[in-house]
């Protein structure tokens, strides 16, 4: 079957002497892998427009039962190297790509997940607050995965949790102080978690929570996340161990 959509490219990478092997994100397909056969070629007709988290539109043929498909067009709708002009950028731009990669299904329609990546990539370049951009990014990735609602009420027993709560010991959802004995969550924390479940991205940002709450959802989420995949991403690793590493600081 030969299709033609706009995707955003999460991963490439060389095969043999010529060819690019492409993941990628398509609100029709869900994740789709594919070769570009000469794409290493200097004059390739794909040129440049492989990059990783690039919007383009892409023309790839999908032969029944070959988990290959075979890429004949690409035409870059929108670049990403503004997002990766450093490294920090680069590190993040590995993290969404890595969620995605994750959380993602082949032959899945993803148009929901389509729409928070294309959207979060775009924020990101047009300057968006970094930190607050992945908060809002994780936390939909999981709410998409079925996981972590907004915490509205205590699962347990429907008590309102605005006033705060706590992280159930099984570390996969909050509950209330009675139904729970573990980490404690701010109430500032259950809000921000409440604005990123009802409002967009920008209008978040235009009206931030404190960094040190930004910080206390990071962790809430990421033990969320771990507890779930029973292991922490590569790319968040890679990103906390190389911007928190001592040569840094
Ligand atoms: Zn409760």
């Amino acid at each position: 079957m030969l299709t033609s959509a706009e995707v955003i490219l999460l991963d490439v990478y060389d095969l043999h002497e010529n060819d690019r092997i492409v993941t990628m994100l398509s609100p029709t397909h869900g994740k789709v892998r594919g070769v570009a056969r000469g794409a290493r070629r200097k004059y390739s007709r794909f040129a440049g427009a492989l990059q990783p988290l690039a919007k383009a539109k892409v023309t790839w043929y999908q032969k029944e039962g070959r988990d290959l498909a075979r890429i004949s067009g690409v035409e870059l709708i929108r670049p990403a190297h503004r997002l990766q002009s450093d490294l920090e950028g680069i590190l993040l731009g590995g993290c969404l790509a890595g969620h995605v990669l994750e959380f993602a299904q082949e032959n899945d329609p993803s148009d929901h997940l389509f729409r928070l990546l294309d959207s979060t990539i775009a924020a990101l370049v047009e300057g968006v607050d970094r930190s607050l951009a992945m908060r809002y990014f994780e936390a939909w990735v999981l709410r998409l995965a079925g996981i972590f609602p907004p915490p509205v009420e205590c699962p347990e027993c429907g008590r309102d949790l605005s006033g705060g709560a706590v992280l159930a010991a099984a570390e996969d959802s909050l509950v209330c102080a009675t139904c729970g004995s573990g980490r404690a969550i701010s109430a500032a924390a259950v809000a921000f978690l409440m604005q990123i479940g009802r409002e967009p991205l920008k209008r978040v940002a235009a009206s931030p929570p404190l960094p040190e709450v930004v910080q206390e959802v990071e962790a809430l989420i990421g033990r969320i996340r771990r507890s779930f995949l029973q292991h922490e991403l590569k790319s968040y690793r890679v990103m906390q161990e190389t911007l928190c590493s001592p040569s840094r600081a």
